[in-house]
């Protein structure tokens, strides 16, 4: 591993403020999606190490939450410059354990970063309220306080800015946090954890544990300690880990799947429509929840839009991420791979044509090459299920009330995407629009300042924004009488 600081390469998980290893000395292996390689390995943990990490954190929250804003803000605000300073070693491990192309990211790390900075400014406007009192000898008061412990299990798609995006807040905000990483790349997680240290986040504060997803996962929710739990991943983990908290009635906030429409409209600019369309389909190879999965673009241009995508995706560059000029990675596994192809399959089957790709990459191993299918019929499986990999579907569409009726028929509700100039349209779809993000005339939407989250099966809260910090604080009503 060539990195300038090979401190950042931890082997073992985080604990307490110590490295450590599973109790009965059990490792995961991890490998590099791009070549198969072995990188290394970390502890697969359990039950009994889960609960330590959950016992230090609530030691170590007394502590925390009594620092000013102030002091935790520029704690964050050093973990932020540390990751910055350590940027390209970060992007390195993450395009290794994860294979997006290095400069992708070099953009998530900077992107990951982000969160802590704008979460360290906002502990210090976490502002309560005086209310008139509803009687002459009473003083009404709201404070909003840390909720506590709090547990966080990430995916393997941004291997850092997911686990920023509720960290950040978290310990703004005054809670500590136990974080269970994907386990597809956990080393990105464990660098974060050795800058924490070096940027003053106390032991305890937030500990992060490897291992097997089951047995950490049911420790976070069942253990009555813990206060809350945040999520990413499919919307089948997360309705089950929701049904695990409902137990000891356990906050959650849940970022689930998505099953994005991204929309052309006839007046729409045709080229930033299929440049937003490459970007917002073909970003980290498909594999985002806010990845357009179905195109629906007006009978109009429909011709016009096929011909330039096909275009603009033969530019794309397939290989290894660590390698100059790699637009496009692999994809995370064999069962990703699988998954794309049912997809196609299916379409085909019922009628639709291929027009770009549409079989694995000639690399080999889980490289497949950008497809682009047309004529899909509506009761293509692609229609109702996240692909999460490199197919762009596209439906030919006639009028406005259509498309939104087709757009909205889905169990998710993440981001949605619309080309369109005119501005009545672009009000009125936008409101019809059952999604909780909306990008128009942008296929990209997600940064440090704006509330990102889903409605219906996508998930529950907002992260990022001046509302992100909310989901990790609760109110408190006082009430004096005088
Ligand atoms: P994906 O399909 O994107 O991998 P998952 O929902 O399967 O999404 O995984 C997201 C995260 O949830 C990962 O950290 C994974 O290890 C974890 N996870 C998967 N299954 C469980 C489970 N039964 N309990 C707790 N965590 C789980």
């Amino acid at each position: 591993m060539q990195l300038k600081d090979s401190s950042l390469f931890r082997q073992q998980a985080y604990i307490d403020g110590a490295w450590v290893d599973a109790d009965n000395g059990q490792t995961l292996k991890v490998n590099n999606p791009a070549t198969g390689e072995l990188i290394g390995s970390v502890p697969k943990m359990g039950v009994a190490e889960t609960r330590r990490a959950i016992e230090a954190a609530e030691r170590a929250l007394p502590a925390w939450r009594a620092l000013t804003a102030k002091d935790r803000a520029n704690r964050l605000r050093r973990w932020f410059e540390l990751m910055m300073q350590n940027q390209e070693d970060l992007a390195r491990l993450m395009t290794l354990e994860q294979g997006k192309p290095l400069v992708e990211s070099r953009g998530e790390i900077a992107y990951a970063a982000s969160f802590l900075e704008w979460f360290g400014e906002e502990a210090k406007r976490v502002y309560g309220d005086m209310i008139p009192g509803h009687q002459p000898d009473k003083r009404l008061m709201v404070i909003k306080q840390p909720i506590g412990v709090t547990a966080a299990i990430t995916p393997w798609n941004f291997p850092s800015a997911m686990i920023t995006r509720k960290a950040g807040p978290a310990l703004a905000a005054g809670c500590t946090m136990v974080l269970k990483p994907a386990s597809q790349t956990p080393y990105s997680a464990l660098a974060l954890a050795e800058l924490a240290e070096r940027a003053g986040i106390p032991k305890g504060v937030l500990s992060v544990v490897t291992g097997s997803a089951g047995e950490v996962g049911g420790e976070l929710t069942s253990n009555p300690i813990v206060r809350k739990l945040t999520f990413t991943g499919s919307t089948e983990i997360g309705r089950q880990l929701m049904a695990e908290c409902a137990k000891d009635i356990k906050k959650v906030s849940l970022e689930l799947g998505g099953n994005a429409p991204f929309i052309v409209f006839d007046d729409a600019d045709l080229d930033a429509a299929v440049e937003g369309a490459l970007v917002s389909k073909y970003r980290n190879n498909g594999q985002t929840c806010v990845c357009a999965n179905r195109l629906y673009v007006q009978d109009g241009v429909y011709d016009a839009f096929v011909d330039k995508l096909t275009a603009a995706v033969a530019r794309l560059k397939i290989g290894n991420g660590l390698e100059d000029g790699i637009t496009t990675g692999p994809l995370i596994d064999a069962k990703a791979v699988a998954k794309v192809q049912e997809h196609i399959e299916d379409a085909v089957a019922k009628g639709a044509r291929l027009v770009a790709g549409g079989k694995p990459h000639a690399l080999g191993g889980t490289f497949f090459e950008p497809t682009i299918l047309v004529d899909v019929p509506n009761n293509a499986a692609v229609a109702r299920e996240e692909t999460f990999g490199p197919l762009a579907p596209l439906f030919r569409f006639k009028d406005e009330a259509e498309v939104i009726a087709c757009s909205n028929d889905t169990e998710y509700g993440l981001a949605a995407y619309f080309y369109a100039r005119d501005l009545g349209r672009v009000f009125r779809v936008a409101e019809a629009l059952e999604y909780g993000i909306v990008g128009i005339n942008t296929g990209i939407i997600s940064n440090e300042v704006a509330p990102f989250g889903g409605v219906k099966a996508s998930g529950l809260g907002r992260e990022g924004s001046k509302y992100g910090i909310d989901d990790y604080l609760e109110i408190k009503y006082l009430c004096l009488g005088v």
